[in-house]
């Protein structure tokens, strides 16, 4: 009983940190996106100091950068998918075992 309870409490532990890790990497990506594209934008005309100009280096790598986001959406999009399979299936196998668990599964008398 106490093992049953000490492992389910480890579960919730697991499954809340997971809950948090997708939506945070998710949001970190999509600020850094937004990022170099604000930084695009603004500094498109910015006064150039010609060759070795380290602000039109910073553009280059960030319109790289947005290049190779964009062209890998597919795959983010089916780690995604994977993410959210694997996200249900654990909550329908723990609804499950949550159901088997009853007081006469338990043997557990209501004397009162
Ligand atoms: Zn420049």
């Amino acid at each position: 009983m106490e093992y049953a309870r000490s492992v389910r409490k480890m579960r919730n532990r697991l499954r809340l940190k997971k809950e948090y890790i997708a939506p945070t990497m998710a949001a970190i990506l999509l600020l850094v996106i937004l990022l170099a594209i604000l930084f695009v934008t603004f500094e498109m005309h910015h006064e150039c100091e010609g060759e070795n100009c380290p602000t039109c280096e910073l553009i280059i790598k960030c319109n790289r950068f947005i290049k190779e986001i964009s062209s890998s959406i597919l795959i983010i999009t089916i780690i995604a998918i994977v993410f959210f399979i694997n996200y249900y299936k654990e909550t329908f196998s723990q609804t499950e075992y949550i159901k088997k668990e009853s007081l006469v599964s338990l043997n557990i008398k209501l004397l009162n």
